[in-house]
């Protein structure tokens, strides 16, 4: 055995925190991922219990941890615990990644790369086209922003809540000069042609896979294209009735999993080469049935 298959003095150490975390894929994308370009390093999972996250980042810090992954519930409650942050995380007021510096870990958000990474591997264009985004949270916001930053003809947000709707599509709108808008779906014109529908909510998540956030079939006769963020189940009732209705579906493992390449090219200062990026893709979809 090579010593970069096994952990030794010069391993580098990685990892997520976040609560729970004992579904997660991201060790077996970066352990894999390190394996095949043949980096001595590995990732593993810090389940992080409410009330811990500044004791566990200090920790981290202090035992040279070069980097990690943050999912929920701490993407917006790490920020004020880092050096400073980078790129799409100030837009979003999100972050689930972290470099360590000279003076404390640097956050990034590379789930809106992750989507716009997943999106383009999916031929789903959005310069030019009307796109429609099912929920206001985090997702929705690295959602909204990287959509935003690619020149649509327009955004319309739908949200349970309707003031969070609002607060996005002001966010947004002070970042990018794009016509945003807010509402019900039944406020929406009727002519409005959907070009790209992207589902950010956590409706129809396991073990809620009976429940999507539209619930009127009619409604996606005038979706093109229709993406759901969750991955598990690998098709939600949402994908399931957009698909029925002939729209193109993606389910939500892409952008999970080009969000962990991006966050490993960040910590590695390298671009990982597409044929092992197409390979690993292949074999985490075939292996998990996403
Ligand atoms: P979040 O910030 O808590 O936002 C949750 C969103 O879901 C809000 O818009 C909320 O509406 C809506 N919602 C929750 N329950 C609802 C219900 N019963 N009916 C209608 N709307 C409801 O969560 P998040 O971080 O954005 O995550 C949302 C989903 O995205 C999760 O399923 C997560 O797994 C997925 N995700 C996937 C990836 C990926 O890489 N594929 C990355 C990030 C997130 P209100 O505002 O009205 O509460």
């Amino acid at each position: 055995m090579k010593h970069v298959d096994i952990v030794n003095g010069s391993t580098k150490v990685y990892g997520l925190i976040g609560h729970p975390i004992k579904h997660t894929l991201s060790p077996i994308i970066h352990n894999t991922l390190a394996k095949m370009l043949k980096y001595n390093m590995i990732y593993v999972p810090f389940d992080v219990p409410s009330g811990g996250l500044r004791e566990a980042l200090t920790g981290a810090y202090q035992l040279n941890i070069q980097g990690m992954n943050v999912t929920v519930p701490y993407k917006q409650e790490v920020i004020p615990f880092l050096s400073k942050i980078e790129g799409y995380a100030n837009q979003i007021g999100a972050v689930n990644t972290l470099k360590r510096g000279k003076d404390g870990y640097i956050g990034y958000n590379t789930d809106a790369e992750g989507l716009l990474q997943s999106l383009i591997q999916n031929e789903i264009r959005i310069s030019g086209k009307n796109i429609m985004i099912i929920g206001a949270g985090g997702a929705a916001r690295a959602a909204a922003m990287v959509t935003a930053s690619q020149n649509p003809k327009q955004i319309y947000i739908v949200n349970r809540t309707k003031e969070k709707a609002e607060e996005l599509s002001k966010a947004v709108s002070s970042h990018y000069d794009v016509p945003v808008q807010y509402g019900s779906l039944h406020s929406m014109d009727k002519d409005f042609i959907v070009d790209l529908c992207i589902q950010t909510t956590s409706v129809g998540l396991l073990p809620g896979n009976d429940q999507s956030p539209i619930t009127d079939e009619a409604f996606f006769s005038r979706v093109q294209a229709a993406v759901d963020l969750i991955y598990n189940p690998s098709e939600t009732l949402f994908l399931k009735m957009a698909k029925k209705s002939g729209c193109k579906t993606v389910n939500g493992f892409g952008m999970l999993f080009f969000q962990a390449i991006r966050a490993f090219e960040i910590w590695n200062e390298i671009t990982v080469p597409p044929m092992y990026i197409d390979q690993l893709f292949e074999a985490l979809k075939n292996e998990f049935n996403l």
